[in-house]
C-alpha cells in the first residue's frame, strides 16, 4: 500500500505494510552517510533487521519514550552527527515511535540548516506524528515548545514492526485512527465499528488498510493547510480536553491517546448538545470499552484544573477554550463553548 503525500514544500510517499523495510536499500544509495536513530526499546526488539540489510549503518539510540526529546539528546545527537562526519548529502533515519520520529526529524531540520530524513514508524501512534511534518523536542516550560515544520523524504511503515507493541501502545495509537474516522469518514467509522472488538490481535492486513486510511485522512487536511492556520486544527478533536487529561494524570497512568479517547467523548456530548450531532454515543461508548478504553475522566481531576489547562490550549479571541465539534460524523467545525456546560458536561463524565 502507498499514500502520496503532497504538501506546499515537498512531495512523498508513504509506503504501508508487511516486509516492506527492504525498501529502504533502494532509497540510501544516494547518500553520503546513514544515521538511524532509534531508541533503546525498538533497538533492542528490531534494529536487528535493519542493520543486517545495511551494516555500515550509523547508530545512535536514545532512552526510550518522551526522554528521547530533550535539549540534551538533541544536542548528543548533533554531536554523534559532527564526530561521524554527516554533511548536507548524509540522511537521518527515524526508526521509533512519535519521540524519536520528532527528535530525529528535527536534528535532521536543523543539522546544517536541514539534511534528508526517512520515518520508519514502528508504533501505530506514529500514523498520526510520522505524517504532516511537525518535529519538535520538549522544552522544561512545555511540550514540542521547540521544533519546526520539516518533512522526510518518505515514510516506510512495515507493519511486522508492530507486533511488539505493547496493548496500551496499541490502544493509544487507536485512539487516533478513530479520531480520523470520526473528524472525516463516517463510513470507515462504521467499518471499524462493525469489525473490531478487540485491539488484541490485529493482523497486517487490517493494520495496513486502517492506517492507510487514517494517513489518508490526516494527510487530506495537512496538505491543504500545511502549517495549522485553518482546517489542519480539526485534527486536535478531543485534544482540548485530552490534553488537560493529559497533563494531569498520574505518571504512567495515561497514555496519549486513552486520555484523548476521554476528549473525544467528551466533544461528542458537547457536540450533541450544541450542535443537534446525532450519532449513538451510547454505542460509541459500549464500543470503546470492548477495545479496552476508559472514557471517564479520573476522579481525582478537577474542573477547575482542567478548565484553566483547556483554556490555554487553544488560543481563543474571548478566553472561552475552543473545542472541535462535529454537526455530523465527518463535518468538524471550530467553536468555543461556555463554561457551564463545560463544567456540566465534566460531571456527566466524571468517574
Ligand atoms: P513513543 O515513541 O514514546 O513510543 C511509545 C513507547 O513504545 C516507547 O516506550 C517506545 O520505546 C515503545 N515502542 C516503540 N515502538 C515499539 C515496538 N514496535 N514494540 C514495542 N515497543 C515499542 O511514543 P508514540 O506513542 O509513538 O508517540 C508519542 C510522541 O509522538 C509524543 O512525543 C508526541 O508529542 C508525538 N506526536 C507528534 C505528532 C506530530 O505531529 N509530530 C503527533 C502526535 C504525537
Ligand atoms: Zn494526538
Amino acid at each position: 500500500e502507498k499514500v502520496d503525500i503532497c504538501t506546499a514544500s515537498k512531495n512523498y510517499s508513504v509506503y504501508i505494510g508487511p516486509d516492506i523495510i527492504h525498501l529502504l536499500s533502494n532509497s540510501l544509495a544516494e547518500y553520503t552517510k546513514v544515521m538511524i536513530i532509534t531508541d533503546e526499546t525498538v533497538s533492542e526488539l528490531h534494529i536487528g533487521k535493519i542493520i543486517e540489510q545495511f551494516p555500515e549503518l550509523i547508530v545512535y539510540t536514545t532512552p526510550s519514550g518522551e526522554k528521547a526529546k530533550t535539549f540534551q539528546i538533541y544536542e548528543d545527537c548533533l554531536s554523534f552527527a559532527l564526530k561521524h562526519g554527516l554533511d548536507r548529502k548524509s540522511v537521518i533515519l527515524a526508526f521509533g515511535g512519535g519521540a524519536v520520529g520528532d527528535l530525529a526529524g528535527f536534528v535532521a531540520a536543523t543539522y546544517m540548516r536541514g539534511i534528508p530524513f526517512i520515518q520508519i514508524p514502528t508504533t501505530i501512534l506514529a500514523h498520526d506524528s510520522a505524517v504532516g511534518g511537525k518535529v519538535a523536542i520538549n522544552h522544561s516550560l512545555g511540550k514540542n515548545m521547540v521544533g519546526a515544520f520539516y518533512q522526510p523524504e518518505m515514510v516506510i511503515y512495515d507493519t511486522n514492526f508492530l507486533h511488539s507493541l505493547p496493548e496500551r501502545q496499541v490502544r493509544s495509537g487507536f485512539a487516533e485512527v478513530i479520531k480520523h474516522g470520526l473528524i472525516a469518514d463516517p463510513i470507515f467509522l462504521q467499518e471499524l465499528m462493525e469489525n473490531l472488538s478487540s485491539l488484541n490481535h490485529l493482523n497486517n492486513i487490517q493494520l495496513s488498510n486502517y492506517l492507510k486510511k487514517g494517513i489518508e485522512i490526516k494527510s487530506a487536511f495537512v496538505s491543504k493547510d500545511e502549517k495549522e492556520t485553518g482546517i489542519r486544527a480539526y485534527l486536535n478533536f478531543g485534544h482540548t480536553l485530552g490534553h488537560a487529561i493529559e497533563a494531569k494524570a498520574d505518571f504512567g497512568k495515561l497514555t496519549h491517546g486513552e486520555s484523548v479517547m476521554c476528549g473525544m467523548v467528551y466533544a461528542l456530548i458537547l457536540s450533541n448538545n450544541i450542535l443537534g450531532l446525532t450519532f449513538d454515543i451510547q454505542s460509541f461508548i459500549q464500543w470503546i470499552e470492548k477495545l479496552g478504553y476508559k472514557w471517564r475522566i479520573p476522579s481525582y481531576m478537577e474542573f477547575d484544573t482542567l478548565y484553566e489547562l483547556m483554556k490555554r490550549d487553544k488560543k481563543s479571541t474571548s478566553g472561552k477554550p475552543a473545542f472541535v465539534l462535529l454537526k455530523e460524523i465527518g463535518k468538524p467545525m471550530m467553536m468555543e463553548v461556555e463554561k457551564s456546560l463545560l463544567e456540566d458536561t465534566f460531571y456527566k463524565l466524571s468517574e
